[in-house]
């Protein structure tokens, strides 16, 4: 360990937060715009980048830039970090008691510099700054929850890089700390390599995070429908496969409904495509509101929907289609818009997918013969 130079560590640290801070605005350029704080965590790698390199050039550099600016730079860079992940989760960034902080910081560090030189003080005070901003960013992931590996690891870097400074901050206590952020001593150079290592480790994880939040957006497009947020026909048929093979093992019954609204295309003439479109919202949460958690709502093209409501007998089917009936069916709605609704159960033991589809379709176009605006059952 001694013939490790910090002043190396400190370099490569700069080299590879900078390298992380242009895959950061790489990922801020292609990434949708509803992920938010990449931006943030670019800024925050370039600032520890430039902070590390005129750390690294003390004695060549004027003071003010070699050690007061890298001074402004560490903390900004920490606290940017977790304002990027603040506005990836949602939340909203408190930003003037944790500048004012900073601040403060720098100041009582500017002193045990140039007034009452203390490098073991120093480290105890921006020490507990970081750990100050560690413990908040631990709390922030710990509210979204561990519900990810990523997530745990990111929960796992942070909580190591806090126990590396406090470590740190104990034992200027015990040895001597050294002059200056250059003291050979085994203790700072394991400290200046750890922290190293562990800045490229969390700037990693902001990635996965990201990676992983894309994963979940991409996912709910291709299953979502983008106008009504209801199922896509093609997730919903995976949907209807997977529990008509639980039904059929377990003897259970489950219910297909086909919904089609009535005279749909004289409601876009009528009222104009835009409030044919909300009508279709519309629809579709008037639906939501009457199914249970386990249903599944569908969007087959245009006008048509589909529900499928597992462990369903036909009475309770034909109940639940009578209630979406005559929620639509309602006088004061503008534009008035009726649904006719076709409802298959699998009877019959050799149902597949498309056979039930086929006959609560059937029975769809029975209701719409009859009369429209009302429910049919399969036969
Ligand atoms: P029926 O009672 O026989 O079902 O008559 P209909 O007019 O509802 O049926 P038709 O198949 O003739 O017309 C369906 C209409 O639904 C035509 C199409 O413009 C409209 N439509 C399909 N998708 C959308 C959409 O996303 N938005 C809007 N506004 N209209 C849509
Ligand atoms: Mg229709
Ligand atoms: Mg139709």
């Amino acid at each position: 360990m001694p013939n490790v130079d910090p002043r190396t560590v400190i370099l490569l640290a700069g080299v590879m937060s900078s390298f992380m801070a242009l895959v950061m605005f790489s990922l801020n350029r292609s990434y949708p715009a509803t992920i938010k704080g990449l931006r943030e965590w670019g800024v925050a790698l370039l600032l520890v980048a430039v902070g590390s390199v005129l750390a690294f050039g003390f004695g060549s550099l004027p003071d003010a830039l070699a050690i007061t600016l890298p001074r402004i730079l560490f903390p900004t860079g920490l606290f940017l970090t977790y304002v990027g992940a603040q506005l990836f989760f949602g939340e909203t960034p408190r930003y003037l008691p944790w500048i004012a902080l900073i601040v403060v910081t720098v100041a009582v560090q500017m002193w045990f510099t140039f007034v009452a030189p203390d490098y073991s003080a120093r480290l105890r005070v921006s020490g507990a700054l970081s750990v100050c901003l560690f413990v908040a960013f631990i709390s922030l992931v710990w509210r979204q929850g561990l519900t990810s590996f990523v997530r745990l690891l990111t929960m796992g870097v942070l909580a190591s890089m806090c126990a590396i400074v406090a470590t740190r901050m104990v034992t200027t206590l015990i040895w001597p700390a050294g002059a200056n952020i250059y003291d050979a001593t085994p203790q700072h150079l394991v400290y200046l390599s750890a922290l190293s290592v562990f800045i490229l480790l969390l700037s990693v994880c902001m990635t996965l995070l990201a990676a992983e939040r894309l994963h979940t957006e991409v996912a709910y497009l291709a299953s979502h429908d983008s106008l009504t947020n209801a199922l896509t026909r093609r997730h919903m048929n995976g949907v209807c496969a997977m529990e008509l093979e639980r039904s059929q093992r377990h003897g259970h019954s489950m219910a297909l409904l086909i919904m089609d609204l009535d005279h749909f295309k004289a409601v876009n003439d009528t009222y104009g495509h835009l409030r044919g479109d909300r009508a279709l919202v519309d629809f579709v949460r008037k639906v939501n509101v009457l199914l249970r958690r386990p249903d599944q709502l569908g969007r087959f093209g245009g006008e048509e929907f589909v529900v499928l409501l597992p462990e369903t007998s036909l009475p309770e089917a034909l109940a639940v289609a009578e209630r979406i009936r005559s929620a639509c069916d309602t006088a004061d709605a503008q534009p008035h818009c009726t649904v006719s609704i076709g409802v298959a159960t699998n009877s019959q033991g050799n149902d597949t997918v498309d056979s039930l589809i086929a006959r609560a379709d059937a029975a769809m176009y029975r209701a719409k013969t009859k009369g429209r605006n009302r429910v049919e059952t399969a036969e």
